[in-house]
């Protein structure tokens, strides 16, 4: 098998909206820069000049979907958008988000981060009464929902009565040519923020995003919670009765970036703590530490320092491969795989290297970073892990493999070391990330105890992108 670098879970997407600025678009745009790291197979941006809904989508990365004149063509005082994730499952332009349809109350933008445990029976219900269908995207359900919601009334009403619906994992931006929404899921597994603008708000799936257009964190939007922003402010209604919040714990892990707040925890310093905690695992003696980059890296810092081990970069990941680059053909995605990740030679050679990585989902990441690094020199590789075992599916909005392709779900700590061709390999402990994160607060840890949040209906898709089965007319 050739190597391969896409085994990581991956989140589903990013969201952002903004209401009440000139700059609207400007900063959806730079607030999609900002949560890049959540999605790079396609970008989209919907703007409101108050009477219309324009929207430009395409695949690739936010750069390479919005050139300067895509953005000087696009004005109004709110906005959404959207960035989608990449590596597996469909590529079609019309998965693409955000949505935009017209219906009986007019045009209706809509981008969503997550899953729905119960889009399947919801599409099911709805295409026999008649609905059709463009994409596979759980977002057109929802679209589906506000537009034939019977509850009648206003865009609110329908929004709110659509919203009592749909049971999973979400968080939500929606508008319509005069209103913003935001919805976080009734447990609150995905984040969705609040922030101020001098003239406006913004919501966004994380905080660093609300920083990069110099907004003010005002509070997370709250389980259950819809907050509709207009002329008269924010407005917040809550759908259903909330659950005790239970955010998804793998934000912390890999997902947000590290000058993201969670929680009122800082990304960074949690993943910093988990290695610290971490060091007192397995202890080893060793030369240096060094991290996968760049989910790991506050990781490895951390546990250099408890460790008292030299932290050393071990490896070089370049930022900047757009999906355009990686080519079907095997020699060329090899080359691409090493583009991606280059050991450093000169600072590996001959040393006892202590190898930090967040997560391992099927292993043959680990076992080709791993070789990479005994290939570039290292006399050993211990391999240390900020997680506990992640041995089941994620419903709730994370592509993952499935439970079959999941290392730890069939194999024990020694015989996942063997495969992975690691000298020594220890995971964290539960217990360690539950004090990290604040055993107090209620947290999604289903993929390390497979202990889901409610009970996962039948035909519910592990992500939106097991859909074939949908076309395929599953029944
Ligand atoms: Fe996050 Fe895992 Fe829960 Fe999915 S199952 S929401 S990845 S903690």
């Amino acid at each position: 098998m050739h190597p391969q670098i896409g085994d990581r879970p991956e989140e589903a997407c990013g969201v952002f909206g903004v209401y009440g600025s000139e700059e609207a678009v400007d900063m959806t745009y730079f607030g999609l820069f900002a949560l890049q790291h959540r999605g790079q197979e396609s970008a989209g941006i919907a703007v409101s000049c108050g009477e219309r809904i324009r929207l430009k989508k395409g695949m690739g990365l936010v750069s390479e979907v919005f050139g300067p004149n895509d953005l000087a063509n696009m004005s109004g005082r709110m906005a959404i958008g959207h960035v989608r994730y990449s590596t597996t499952g469909t590529t079609l332009l019309a998965n693409a988000q955000p949505l935009l349809v017209r219906y009986r109350l007019g045009q209706l933008a809509l981008g969503h981060n997550g899953n729905l445990v119960n889009a399947f029976s919801l599409r099911k219900e709805l295409e026999e009464e008649g609905s059709i269908f463009q994409t596979t995207m759980d977002t057109e359900v929802i679209a589906h929902l506000i537009a034939r919601s019977s509850r009648g009334g206003d865009f609110e009403g329908c929004v709110l009565d659509a919203l009592s619906k749909v049971r999973g994992g979400f968080a939500i931006v929606a508008m319509n040519s005069h209103m913003l929404v935001g919805a976080r899921d009734v447990r609150g597994i995905r984040p969705l923020s609040l922030g101020r603008l001098r003239d406006g708000y913004v919501l966004a799936s994380e905080t660093c995003a609300i920083d990069a257009v110099g907004g003010e964190y005002v509070r997370d939007i709250r389980p259950g919670e819809a907050v509709f922003i207009d002329a008269d402010g924010v407005r917040s209604v809550q759908f259903r009765e909330p659950e005790e919040e239970s955010l998804c714990v793998f934000e912390y892990i890999y997902f947000a970036r590290p000058d993201s707040d969670m929680r009122d925890l800082n990304v960074h310093a949690v993943r910093k703590e988990l290695g610290r905690r971490l060091a007192h695992a397995l202890p080893v003696e060793a030369d240096l530490v060094t991290g996968v980059p760049d989910s790991s890296i506050s990781a490895a810092t951390g546990y250099a320092e408890e460790a008292d081990i030299p932290y050393e970069m071990g490896l070089v990941k370049n930022r900047y491969i757009g999906r355009t680059f990686i080519q079907p053909q095997q020699t060329a995605r090899e080359f691409a795989v090493r583009l991606k990740l280059n050991p450093l030679k000169r600072v590996l050679q001959g040393k006892r290297v202590v190898l930090v990585d967040d997560s391992i989902v099927r292993g043959t990441t680990s076992k080709y970073i791993v070789n990479l690094l005994r290939e570039a020199g290292a006399r050993e590789v211990h391999l240390r892990i900020s997680s506990p075992p992640y041995r089941s599916s994620c419903y709730y909005g994370i592509d993952t493999s499935s439970q079959e392709e999941l290392i730890a779900a069939g194999k024990e700590v020694e015989e996942i070391r063997q495969y992975v061709g690691a000298d020594t390999l220890a995971y964290l402990s539960l217990e360690d990330l539950l004090d990290v994160v604040g055993s107090q607060k209620r947290h999604c840890l289903a993929c390390f105890t497979g202990d889901y949040l409610e009970k996962v209906p039948e035909g519910t898709k592990k992500s939106m992108f097991e859909e074939a089965s949908w076309d395929g007319g599953e029944a």
